[in-house]
């Protein structure tokens, strides 16, 4: 009986596995087409960058910009990140992608300097892998210079769950790219863990409270209460805090009681092309 109820198991784990790997075979060619794809989009030049708008509470005026990703796919029409950073970032091209994203944003901003907009920051999402490669501030360096930016135009996010993946080696580019004068936020916070210690150790200029906890008020207290607790921890911390997803009135009145220094949402503007963030900034910054 024990022999047999072993047999069992062992053919019942063979089959799982032979599933399982039908599966992973199925997922694993998905994943080359999709790297194809994304490999084709490079040198077809079909990402695009939206931006969105950043408000200072206190004056009401667009402190930054944060460069969005998009892929104009030829058939599909326009791709959000959340279909393709994934597979960008397992393998791989986030490297070629992110750092395209770099230059395109950097470029953007000299136009705006053109345009005569000044005094607007540039927020650029940074990956694990970016953050991997010692070569980032390297690179920020080279592509500032070849704008003729200051560092300090730029604000360099990075998740809180990337952040705390290898933590003293975010502490150390986080330095780096300090040092050199670069803004730095922490993006998504409250939904990664992050280790209190280590939040000390970052040389952060900003967190960015997740959308999810925005979007729990006047709703659910405990996303209030966490809404709350980030406040009073990143001001305590001499950090400055962003509210990401704010879409109403009331979320924005709660936040501004609250001390909150920056708001992003569609309460605002959702992100949008390079010509209308324009006008929007326009708009806001320089009013007739
Ligand atoms: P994120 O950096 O946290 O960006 C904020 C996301 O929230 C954006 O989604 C934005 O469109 C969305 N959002 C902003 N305000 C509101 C609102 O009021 N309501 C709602 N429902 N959503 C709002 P998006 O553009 O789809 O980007 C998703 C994520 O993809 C980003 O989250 C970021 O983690 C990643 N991503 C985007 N661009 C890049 C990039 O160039 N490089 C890398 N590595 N990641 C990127
Ligand atoms: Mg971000
Ligand atoms: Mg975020
Ligand atoms: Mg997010």
């Amino acid at each position: 009986n024990a022999d047999a109820a072993m047999y069992h198991a062992k053919s019942a784990g063979r089959n799982n596995f032979q599933f399982f790997d039908a599966k992973m075979n199925e997922a694993a060619l998905e994943r080359l087409g999709i790297e194809h794809a994304l490999r084709q989009a490079l040198g077809r030049d079909e990402f695009r960058l939206h931006y969105q708008p950043v408000i200072d509470v206190r004056t009401g005026r667009v402190s930054s910009v944060e460069a969005l990703i998009r892929w104009q796919h030829p058939t599909r029409g326009l791709l959000p990140p959340g279909l393709f950073i994934g597979v960008a970032e397992e393998t791989g091209l986030i490297q070629p992608i992110g750092d395209w994203v770099i230059w395109a944003a950097c470029r953007q901003l000299a136009d705006f300097r053109a345009a005569g907009i000044a005094g607007v920051k540039m927020a650029i999402n940074i990956s694990a892998i970016q953050m991997r490669n010692s070569d980032l501030s390297v690179l920020a360096r080279g592509i500032i210079e070849a704008y003729s930016l200051v560092p300090g135009d730029l604000v360099f996010e990075i998740t809180e769950s990337v952040a705390m993946e290898h933590p003293d080696e975010t502490v150390r580019v986080l330095d780096i790219l300090h040092d050199m004068g670069v803004e730095l936020a922490l993006d998504d916070f409250g939904t990664g863990y992050s280790s209190l210690s280590y939040l000390r150790m970052f040389a952060l200029d900003k967190l960015k409270l997740d959308r999810s906890f925005v979007e729990d008020i006047g709703q659910d207290i405990d996303g209030q209460v966490i809404c709350d607790a980030t406040i009073g921890l990143a001001h305590n911390l001499g950090l400055e805090v962003v509210a990401e997803g704010v879409e109403t009135e009331e979320q924005l009145a709660y936040l501004k009681a609250r001390g909150c220094n920056l708001i992003q949402g569609y309460l605002f503007s959702r992100p949008v092309p390079a010509d209308e963030v324009i006008a929007f900034i326009r708009e806001r910054n320089f009013p007739q």
